[in-house]
């Protein structure tokens, strides 16, 4: 395998303090190109940064959860604007709306979001959106946000990706002519998961991403195991079987699609770097 990018993962959360560095060399051997480390507050994000800066191959995200939303402070949006402006910083995110747990009021959700997607309008750094139970919701303020940035945006460069989606077809359909990509977590190695087997089928494998979302979201053979990175080939594989695709023809589209989104350049044969203009 040439390429393979895990596009968003937690290797900085606790659930990896014991062994981080193991997990780590476990996935280069796995022949991983990338690995995308995806914030949740300033704090979160700061760990994912000060991570990033320990190997050419791992890059951040900053962002706010929706599940903290009613933790976002001054402090926390003006942290967040610094660490956004790290070169090892590649997107702002994960942010969105999460109906379902409801953690954070839905106003309070709102507010963040709309703050966030501020904040990565003014650096023009794409978004990694987390959204749950609130379809209708993300995808309007979306919607508005990219009528704002269109402008100025680079021409060709994704302004986002929809992380660990779980809506149909159709959605999926709409994000793309928005300019957003959809990524595929996990989930789609679960029994009885044909929704989302038809949006892998549905889509151009251009606007496909992959992703672990470990510790999270295990792929079946390894449940209930924590998910760490090298376990994305069984869901690289699944996907590979739906589009009746090869491992390979999927894993190097997904991982160019990761690379032109986040602006890294990934391969095989040497570290990955961060692009210098966009
Ligand atoms: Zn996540």
């Amino acid at each position: 395998m040439n390429m393979l990018i895990d596009s968003h993962c937690h290797l900085q959360f606790p659930q990896f303090q014991d062994d981080r560095v193991q997990v780590l060399e476990r996935a280069w051997q796995a022949g991983l190109s990338a690995i995308v480390l995806v914030g949740t507050d300033a704090d979160c994000s700061q760990r994912a940064l000060a991570l990033a800066e320990s190997h050419p191959n791992l890059f951040a995200t900053v962002g706010w959860h929706p599940h903290q939303a009613a933790q976002f402070d001054d402090q926390g949006r003006l942290a967040l604007r610094r660490l956004a402006e790290s070169p090892k910083a590649v997107a702002v995110g994960e942010i969105g709306l999460d109906f379902y747990r409801n953690l954070s009021p839905p106003e309070t959700q709102r507010a963040v979001f709309q703050q966030m997607l501020d904040t990565a309008g003014e650096l023009r750094l794409p978004v990694v959106i987390h959204s749950r139970a609130a379809e209708e919701d993300t995808f309007a303020i979306l919607s508005a946000w990219a009528a704002q940035v269109r402008a100025q945006w680079p021409q060709e460069r994704p302004l986002g990706v929809v992380h660990c989606f779980s809506g149909d077809l159709a959605l999926a359909l709409r994000y793309i002519q928005l300019g957003f990509l959809i990524s595929i977590a996990g989930s789609v190695t679960y029994p009885n998961t044909d929704r989302l087997a038809s949006v892998v089928a549905g889509l151009p494998l251009e606007r496909l991403l992959v992703e672990t979302d470990a510790p999270y979201l295990t792929p079946q053979s390894r449940r209930p195991q924590r998910n760490e990175p090298p376990f994305l080939i069984e869901t690289v594989g699944r996907i590979a079987e739906i589009r009746a695709q090869t491992v390979r023809e999927v894993a190097g589209q997904t991982s160019a699609n990761a690379a032109a989104l986040y602006g890294i350049q990934a391969s095989g044969s040497g570290p990955a770097e961060k692009k210098e203009a966009l």
